[in-house]
């Protein structure tokens, strides 16, 4: 499983859960998702 903003690989629980978020279908990693939470937070306030 590959992040589709950096490209870099999610790693994932024993759950099989990525340590991430989905976001539209797509995986982001953690660093990702922080970056997007921010940008959304932007756009709403
Ligand atoms: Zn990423």
């Amino acid at each position: 499983m590959k992040c589709t903003k950096c490209k870099k690989k999610i790693k994932t629980t024993f759950l099989n859960k990525i340590i991430g978020t989905y976001i539209k279908g797509k995986p982001y990693c953690k660093d990702c998702q922080k970056k997007i939470n921010k940008k959304i937070k932007k756009i709403t306030s």
